[in-house]
């Protein structure tokens, strides 16, 4: 059987993955927090966990990897986008529209990465279905000495009382306190005690629980949804690196403290994050986007997919114009010599091999790259796939591909030739805005009219001439 290596950060090193049950191989990746689009950085490490999925289904098989990937629909940020739609005079109660806007967010989100080509988890729970675990597992945590409510509402989590806190980052306790904007409370008995639960008001989702109507806070939710789901002691846990600290240490001790004879999670694997043209992406900067806003913009789900895999998981990467334009003519190229190929039996044991290595899916391009040629094409396939690239899903970009717009240059041509004699260019600008908002590159010279669909043609804007 092939041997998959993967980076395990608490451990600092790399580690051949040994699954508790071969048969069932489980894995854990934090979702999102459901208030709005997801951003292109949120994509990323669901590309990343799509691919470790697809590889481990390949080696242990289909049905013998479990993955679940949770939504956080209870947050303050959700409030927040409701309260301002009742502000802005939308009908229903806060709680209703707080329903409205997680609901609205899950289908954006299920709708903008199956573009990605990702494939959806084995479970997708919902914090809110999973408040009584939390509950009790709160309880669990308070009788063990390592949490105390407060009296007015709060419980919090008493970080002095796990040994290990800080391990998986391998900062100690003295240094987050400097480097993290800790929130120093009354009701704390140490700055970096964090809430399990919260006071909700009457208008805010909340729910009945031994402290008083309330909501849990953020890091109990993942600790209470993998151990109801996974049990004690499971293979992978994943996210971004900017989870590290404080979310994914908190899972750790709320888990470990909570059930001191699993291991809760065995590896955990941290994906760097994303710029945009060699800067961070930020609303300040303008190179702020949505996963939507570059498919609106004419990116295929496929080429941005390509641009992300081409950099391992745990560099930087760095979202580029040039990049993705490169990424969009080799998948033209591999759409085109697999056109109507059957897939190889299996993928190339060199791809198979690079991903094993600590998901280099860099290396695994770099032999797809080899095998493009005609008479190697079904294994280009067949190994693609591997990477959730060639799919049926993702291939309606390159379908209505034979764009005739002869029509349309004779239109211009007339147009033009018009003009030159009544002296009114009117119509003639009329069609070339047209054209260009259509994202179709417009050449003129003296003998004719050639027009060019560039990567953000969009057919149905013509419709306007
Ligand atoms: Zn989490």
């Amino acid at each position: 059987m092939t041997t998959i290596k993967l980076h395990n950060t608490r451990t600092r090193g790399k580690e051949v993955l040994d699954p508790l049950n071969p048969d069932d191989v489980r894995l854990y990746l934090c979702g999102p927090t459901v208030y709005d689009r997801a951003h292109l950085g949120n994509a990323r490490p669901v590309v990343v966990f799509d691919v470790l999925y697809r590889l481990l289904r390949h080696v242990y098989g289909t049905d013998h990897v479990t993955y679940a990937r949770n939504f956080t629909d209870v947050d303050d940020k959700i409030n927040a986008t409701a309260l301002a739609r009742k502000e802005a005079g939308a009908p229903g109660s806060l709680e209703e529209l707080v329903q409205e806007r997680t609901e609205e967010t899950i289908s954006w989100y299920l709708a903008d990465m199956a573009e990605l080509g990702a494939l959806e988890p084995d479970h997708m729970p919902r914090a809110t279905a999973y408040i009584p675990q939390m509950i009790a597992m709160i309880e669990d945590l308070i009788a063990k000495g390592h949490a105390y409510a407060d009296g007015a509402g709060h419980v919090l989590f008493s970080v002095k009382s796990y040994k290990d806190y800080g391990a998986l980052s391998g900062r100690s306790v003295d240094d987050m306190i400097a480097g993290a904007r800790v929130e120093v409370a009354d009701n704390k008995r140490d700055p970096m005690d964090f809430v399990l639960w919260k006071p909700s008001t009457d208008e805010l989702p909340g729910w009945d629980s031994p402290w008083g109507r309330g909501r849990p806070g953020w890091h109990i939710e993942c600790s209470a949804m993998s151990h109801e789901l996974f049990g004690d002691s499971f293979d992978i846990h994943g996210g971004g690196n900017d989870l590290m600290f404080p979310h994914h240490e908190n899972e750790i001790a709320q888990s470990c403290c909570a059930h001191p004879e699993g291991d809760f999670a065995r590896i955990w694997l941290h994906n760097e994050m994303l710029q945009v043209e060699g800067k961070k992406m930020s609303k300040s900067l303008g190179n702020f986007f949505t996963v939507r806003d570059l498919l609106d913009q004419g990116y295929p789900g496929e080429v941005i997919r390509l641009v992300f895999l081409q950099t391992h998981y745990r560099k930087p990467m760095d979202w580029t114009d040039k990049k993705a334009k490169e990424a969009e003519a080799t998948l033209r190229k591999w759409r085109a010599l697999t056109a109507g190929i059957e897939p190889a039996p299996i993928a190339a044991a060199a791809v198979i091999e690079a991903l094993s290595d600590d998901l280099n899916t860099a290396g695994a391009l770099a032999e797809l790259h080899k095998l493009s040629s005609a008479e190697t094409a079904a294994d280009l396939l067949a190994s693609a796939r591997i990477l959730g690239l060639l799919t049926d899903e993702l291939g309606a970009w390159t379908q209505d591909e034979d764009h005739d717009l002869s029509h349309y240059e004779n239109k211009l041509f007339e147009a033009r030739h018009l003009a030159m004699e009544t002296k009114n260019f009117a119509e003639v600008d009329r069609l070339k805005s047209t054209l260009l908002d259509a994202g179709v590159e417009v050449r003129m010279s003296k003998t004719g009219v050639e027009l060019v669909p560039g990567p953000a043609f969009d057919a149905s804007k013509l419709d306007a001439i």
